[in-house]
């Protein structure tokens, strides 16, 4: 990876900022970012049985396998991923879940990702939230022309800060790994990070490896672990909490799973066939045996991996020589 992509210049978010990030964007992406309401109140209620505490102004919305996290300050809330693409019933849930510790309206939407699975269901915050995401989810959000998911207001390359309530909030894009435009949400007050799809905890990667770039994948990896300090990892999907240990355990998953994979080829073991996903099992398996969905997404991960090796020396092979 690219070191200079690295340069994480401490970027104040005033309208200043605002304005130089949203004149960045296609005209066509520009939403206003000011002149909003924030009419919208809500009384506490009872606390949601969804909530997982962190801080008394740190929570994680867990619900139907997907974890949302958000902070409330004085001046408003910075909420993260709907994620409820199947219906809006999880995006009103979490707000209901919000509104159950906190009459602040969500002033901020972060998007981890654009995968619809959790993009999806912000526009019940419309009138309050302004959304953000990194620049290359803008594209992708806006293609999808889904009512239901917001385009983002405001895109970044390498590091913006929030600041909102007396409260600094740290949004680091780490390269391409699970997709090429997953962000993290550090909250140094907290020593905490929310990292989706790419860091599960205990977990095996998803399935084929769909939307993946795995050797970027190790680099950023490494790149948190040398750079961003915290001790609680949320993930977008339970198990949570972990650890920044999780970090260095998904990027040794990794190396291992692509050096088991080149091994079998060297023995001469065909791509996919039993012996080499036995192979490279038996290889894998004293590490991570124990780990959620390891006997169900081995092969699955073996199989992604081959594709998208495939698919990168075919777009090699493509180019033309000079
Ligand atoms: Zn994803």
């Amino acid at each position: 990876m690219n070191r200079s992509m690295h340069l994480h210049l401490q970027t104040r978010f005033s309208r200043r900022t605002v304005q130089k990030l949203a004149l960045a964007l296609p005209p066509t992406m520009l939403l206003a970012t000011h002149g909003r309401t924030f009419a919208q109140k809500a009384t506490p209620g009872a606390l949601s049985a969804d909530l997982q505490q962190f801080a008394d102004d740190t929570y994680a919305f867990v619900n139907s396998g997907y974890i949302s996290l958000f902070i409330v300050t004085d001046e408003g809330v910075i909420a993260t991923d709907p994620g409820s693409q199947s219906g809006p019933e999880r995006a009103e849930a979490y707000r209901a879940a919000i509104a159950s510790v906190t009459d602040q309206p969500v002033r901020y939407l972060v998007y981890s990702h654009d995968h619809a699975d959790h993009a999806t269901g912000g526009d019940i915050f419309p009138d309050t939230a302004t959304f953000i995401s990194h620049r290359n989810a803008v594209e992708k959000l806006a293609s999808r022309a889904d009512p239901r998911t917001p385009v983002p207001d405001i895109a970044f390359n390498d590091q913006l800060t929030i600041e909102l309530g007396g409260k600094t909030i740290e949004l680091y894009y780490t390269g391409r790994n699970h997709s090429d435009n997953n962000i993290v949400l550090l909250y140094p007050e907290r020593r905490l990070l929310f990292a989706v799809d790419f860091i599960p905890v205990n977990s095996l990667l998803f399935q084929n490896l769909p939307d993946a770039y795995p050797e970027e994948w190790v680099e950023s990896l490494r790149w948190i672990e040398e750079n961003l300090d915290f001790d609680v990892l949320v993930p977008g999907h339970p198990p949570l909490p972990g650890t920044k240990a999780n970090v260095a355990g998904v990027r040794e998953y990794l190396e291992d799973l692509m050096g088991a994979v080149r091994a079998a080829q060297d023995q001469g073991l065909a791509d996919n066939s039993p012996e080499m996903i036995e192979a490279v099992r038996a290889e894998l398996e004293p590490a991570y045996g124990s780990w959620g969905m390891f006997a169900e997404w081995l092969p699955l991960n073996i199989e992604g991996l081959l594709r998208i090796w495939a698919e990168t020396e075919g777009a090699a092979g493509a180019t033309p020589a000079p």
